[in-house]
């Protein structure tokens, strides 16, 4: 009988252990694609990257003389159709760890199973399966460095070749039109312009992460931080849609550390980052829509969208240089750089003392690259809220960092269309991008900060001591 392999972030042939072991069992393969309950909840511009990395994965499959069946609905509905439609005894898949993905996954193994049917998840979206990582008490990590150490020299099975073939059923089932599913629909204007920045599929990944090895990573360790350059291997987008793996990543930068080049470490720590961000999920799924330390539940952060000043910070218009350009940058690219990303967070739980749900929600919106897992933890680490967190009292300072990190200013330039004469070509296409409702015009002049920088400062620090 057939396997329905269902795909989600693993859109890959790859190092896909599942998918490699549903080939070698000889038994037909229906790939599948369902437009489920947790997509339904994706932000625009992850929905829209999605839909892209669908379409080009879609195309994969073709050649390789399989298809990939779209279907829309709730998960288990939608699985237990095409089981009766096919005749198939096996759902296999990649399993998933942050929270929407557990329970929706749990719904699905548990009515399948009931069913009779063979329902298996496999690893393939980590490294480390989050419940094989332990301290010596037997307790999960709370704390990033302790844990990098325990895993840093653990061996890690090589890359698998990627799947070269997969036996078709004898008859295919009828597969919906992606184009009906309307995954731009969010994106208002900007769809045309982020793509000029994506990089959508394996053989782009692939690329992404050569160019990386080839040129960047002997000096990424000090090139990650200056905000205006590629100094980093822009593999976000394709990790969190599977289109690479993280283990093939991994073997790469460990390749890269036997031979000697000096930013190896540095990128294999990140990418154990990513695995914290995940087992912190796994082991504590409040951290993506609660305070991770209960302490702050009581701070006094606003939350009111229509507040002047959290429009000012989606807008990109606080009148804070660096803020500003890199609320642009990701509104425009579907990107930010890591160095934006902290500043921008600080600015907005700090600054203007607002909680950092706000925050994760619009680069949830927003970002090409999201991924449910590093998202919380950014926000809670930059908040203050979250595990290993920066301490709430380290507030970055836009000026400083911009004087430190963007000394030429080209990365401001790049952005801020009012301000700098000589701006990029990305500083033209936000106008085009946003939408119509922000009026804003390239014409306007630059706005004044909305808070003064020392005096957002001194009203953090002092609800900090207060709270
Ligand atoms: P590189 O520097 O080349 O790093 C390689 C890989 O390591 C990345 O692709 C990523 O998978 C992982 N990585 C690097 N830094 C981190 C980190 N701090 N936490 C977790 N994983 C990391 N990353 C996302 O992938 N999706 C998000 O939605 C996301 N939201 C964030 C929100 C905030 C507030 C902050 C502070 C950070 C967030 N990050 C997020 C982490 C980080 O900014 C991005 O992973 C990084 O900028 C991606 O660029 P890159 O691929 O060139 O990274």
């Amino acid at each position: 009988t057939p396997i329905l392999y269902w795909f989600r972030r693993d859109l890959r042939l790859g190092d896909h252990e599942g998918l490699t072991e549903a080939g070698k069992t000889g038994r037909p393969v229906i790939p599948v694609f369902v437009h489920d309950e947790v997509v339904a909840g994706h932000g625009a511009a992850p929905k829209w990257r999605l839909g892209l990395g669908v379409a080009h994965f879609a195309e994969t499959l073709e050649g390789i003389g399989s298809r990939l069946i779209l279907r829309k609905g709730t998960a288990l509905e939608v699985l237990r159709a095409l089981i009766k439609e096919t005749g198939a005894g096996s759902v296999w898949w990649t399993r998933a760890y942050d929270p929407d993905g557990i329970a929706r996954d749990k719904k699905v193994k548990s009515g399948l199973s009931e069913d009779g049917i063979d329902a298996q998840s496999h690893l393939g979206h980590l490294l480390f399966e989050p419940w094989t990582v332990e301290t010596k008490q037997g307790d999960f990590y709370k704390v990033y460095t302790p844990m990098w150490k325990s895993v840093r020299d653990r061996d890690v099975p090589s890359d698998l070749p990627a799947v070269s073939a997969l036996k078709a059923p004898d008859a295919w089932p009828d597969s919906e039109d992606l184009s009906k599913w309307n995954m731009r629909a969010g994106m208002v204007r900007g769809a045309d312009i982020v793509a000029k920045h994506v990089a959508v599929g394996e053989d782009a990944a692939s690329q992404r992460l050569g160019t990386f090895m080839g040129h960047r990573i002997a000096d990424y360790a000090e090139a990650r931080d200056r905000i205006a350059e590629k100094g980093t291997s822009n593999l976000s987008e394709n990790l969190t849609y599977g289109e690479i793996s993280t283990r093939r990543c991994w073997h790469a930068g460990r390749r890269a550390l036997a031979d000697g080049k000096a930013g190896a470490e540095t990128f294999l720590k990140e990418l154990v980052w990513r695995e914290f961000a995940y087992h912190l999920a796994y082991h504590t799924p409040r951290i993506t829509s609660a305070n991770w330390r209960e302490e702050w539940d009581g701070f006094p952060w606003k939350d009111d969208e229509r507040a002047a000043e959290i429009k000012a910070w989606k807008q990109g218009r606080t009148g804070v240089q660096l803020v500003d350009a890199a609320m642009r940058e990701m509104y425009v690219t579907g990107t930010m750089h890591n160095r934006g990303r902290m500043i921008v967070a600080s600015y907005l739980t700090k600054h203007l003392m607002t909680h950092w749900k706000v925050g994760m929600k619009w680069f949830e919106d927003c970002l090409i690259d999201w991924d449910p897992a590093s998202n919380a933890m950014g926000w809670q680490w930059s908040a203050g809220s979250g595990p290993d967190a920066t301490p709430f009292f380290r507030v970055f300072n836009p000026a400083t960092q911009a004087e430190k990190f963007d000394s030429n200013r080209v990365y401001r330039a790049r952005f801020l269309g009012e301000l700098f004469e000589d701006h990029g070509e990305e500083a033209e296409d936000y106008f085009e991008a946003i939408p119509q409702s922000w009026n804003m015009s390239i014409d306007d002049s630059y706005p004044e900060p909305i808070v003064a920088l020392d005096e957002g400062r001194e009203r953090a620090l002092a609800a900090y001591k207060n709270r």
